[in-house]
């Protein structure tokens, strides 16, 4: 194995850098003699001498795998993927499907469901596109759940293919530890198979999580998993957790025909996000019709008198509360699925919580195991976890990693959809970072007028000075697909002007990212008195920039 990890640490940006000998030469070569390092001794990590002898020892010993992944989640299946293919000898274990939750229980169900419901809202506003449906329509959830889950086999296949492809190999059963480097898999029939490698790598994914509260296993109290298999739409649902999974559920059911209550208790949904989209979500969320109530903490449930419905008990400030429900649906955070692990086998340290605890190069307390994905945090993002996976593939193959885990965009995807990465405004400013913000409304834009979808804005946080972008949030159509572009000039380290002077397709709604530079331009002064925008648009905006109920547009 040739890699060497540098002991100078993680960088700030939360990345890691495996020696580079080649740039480390060259370097040497560039710089003159410094007198003052001529009498310096070679400074020895003793530690990662042992750890490198150590697997010096493992790679001489026989062994079953390079790299043994345990979990076939968007972590576990990329970080073997990437890892086969850069030469290395990989097995994946995975004791249910391959996709992980992802696949089959997070991601791809919801947004498979959600896309139906987008349909079902274009079908109700159609008479505005100038379409008259004569024939009626209605939503079948039978029919989409069968579309649900014919999506969600091909992609499984076609994650086993790509695995195959790799040349990792796919072991059916649960792992569990039985030393460092010694794993067990138990596959449903079959004998127990003992796995040895030089590598171990826990992807495990995650569970939700239900809170010890009274009530809280009663029949029709479901978590995110159980809620995919209701083939009715509730009347009446409640959803604690105000969080992404939370505000996807409850907007889903709602346009379903669900009368849905959204519980939050931080003050306001969607408390990770900047505040100004957490309240621009629950103003069209409540404008739909949706129950939106925050500042209020789940306490109990117990059933109806008659047994056929819960009584929901709801505490806040003011009091307590209670609302009938046909279901409950808990959306409280995750916790990390380890329990069937027996990491203690293997020594391998867990956090407060219960989560795998790693370092920033995602190595485990025992050398030579890693952890990545969700088993690391008990919840996060599956390209979070693919990112991860991805790095340490790189690492154990001797490279120097290139992902970038500092800009992760969050996803949520409502309708319109919410998108950010990076800093919030507060957050630069927390950080003591002069900073300020560009604002652009989506009504002032072509696309969007033309696509009848108005609602949302995109601010892009920019540091003064040095007048790079330092995040941005959006909230309005495509948002998910908007950000990426950001992600890209954040990793890149652009300043604001480059980014405005990539030229844009007209009429987009992406044409709002440079437009919110623009205006941000225009706040530190630096467009020597013109008005930001781009002369296409002008007309346009000046159409659309006082909205129906005559506020001012946003474009200023
Ligand atoms: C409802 C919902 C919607 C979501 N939507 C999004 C979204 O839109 N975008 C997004 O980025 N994220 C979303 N997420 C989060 C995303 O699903 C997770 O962050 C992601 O799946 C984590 O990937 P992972 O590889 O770490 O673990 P997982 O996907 O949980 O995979 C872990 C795998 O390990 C297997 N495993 C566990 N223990 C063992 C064992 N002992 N032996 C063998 N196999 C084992 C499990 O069976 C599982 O297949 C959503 C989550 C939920 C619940």
């Amino acid at each position: 194995m040739q890699l060497t990890l540098d002991p100078a640490e993680p960088d700030a940006e939360g990345g890691v850098h495996a020696r580079d000998e080649s740039h480390a030469a060259e370097s040497l070569t560039a710089l003159p003699p410094d007198p003052s390092l001529a009498e310096a001794e070679p400074e020895i990590d003793a530690g990662e001498l042992i750890e490198a002898a150590e697997e010096l020892l493992r790679e001489n010993a026989p062994h079953d795998f390079d790299v043994l992944v345990i979990g076939g989640g968007p972590g576990g299946s990329v970080c073997a993927i990437r890892a086969a293919l850069l030469g290395l000898r990989v097995g994946l274990v995975e004791e249910r499907e391959l996709g992980g939750v992802c696949l089959n229980r997070g991601c791809i169900p919801t947004k498979t469901l959600l896309e139906s419901v987008e349909v079902l809202r274009l079908l109700r506003r159609a008479r505005e596109y100038g379409i008259t449906t004569s024939g009626g329509f209605a939503p079948d959830l039978h029919a989409m759940h069968a579309r649900k889950d014919e999506v969600i086999a091909r992609l499984r296949e076609n994650v086993r293919r790509q695995l195959e492809k790799s040349g990792a190999q796919v072991l059916e059963g649960r792992a569990s530890f039985v030393g460092e480097h010694v794993v067990e898999v138990k596959a449903p029939e079959g004998p127990v198979r003992r796995i040895t490698a030089v590598h171990v790598v826990i992807a495990t994914g995650s569970l939700p999580l239900r809170p010890p509260l009274p009530g809280i296993d009663l029949p029709g109290v479901l978590t995110s998993d159980e809620i995919f298999h209701e083939k009715e739409v509730p009347q009446v649902l409640v959803t604690i957790g105000g969080g992404a999974v939370g505000v996807e559920f409850a907007y889903l059911f709602h346009e379903l025909g669900s009368r849905s209550i959204l519980v939050e208790g931080d003050r306001q949904i969607l408390p990770s996000e900047d505040d100004n989209i957490g309240r621009e979500m629950d103003r069209l969320l409540r404008g739909y019709g949706l129950d939106v109530r925050a500042g209020r903490k789940l306490k109990s449930i117990e059933s109806s008198a008659q047994g056929t419905r819960l009584r929901v008990t709801l505490e806040s400030d003011n009091g307590e509360e209670v609302v009938e429900a046909d279901r409950v649906l808990l959306a409280l955070g995750r916790r990390a699925n380890v329990e069937h692990l027996e990491l203690a086998a293997a020594g391998v340290a867990r956090d407060e919580k219960g989560a795998v605890q790693v370092d920033a190069e995602r190595q485990t307390s025992v050398a030579g195991v890693y952890g990545i994905g969700d088993c690391i945090r008990s919840v996060g993002w599956a390209h979070q976890a693919a990112g991860e996976g991805t790095m340490v593939a790189e690492m154990l193959a001797g490279r120097v990693p290139s992902i970038d885990l500092k800009h992760l965009p969050s996803c949520y995807y409502t309708h319109p959809e919410i998108a950010s990465v990076g800093l919030t405004l507060q957050q630069a400013r927390g950080e003591g970072k002069a900073a300020r913000v560009g604002r652009f409304d989506f009504r002032s834009n072509g696309r969007a007028a033309s696509a009848g979808e108005h609602e949302g804005f995109v601010q892009l946080v920019v540091e003064d000075g040095s007048e790079k972008l330092l995040g941005c949030q959006i909230i309005g159509p495509r948002a998910t697909e908007l950000i990426n572009e950001v992600v890209v000039a954040l990793k890149n380290g652009s300043t604001v002007e480059q980014f405005v002077g990539a030229v844009h397709a007209h009429p987009t709604f992406a044409e709002a990212l440079p437009e919110a530079a623009l205006q941000a331009l225009a706040s530190g002064g630096n467009l020597g008195g013109q008005r930001g925008g781009s002369i296409i648009e002008e007309a346009e905006k000046d159409d659309l920039a006082t909205d129906d109920e005559g506020r001012e547009g946003d474009y200023q």
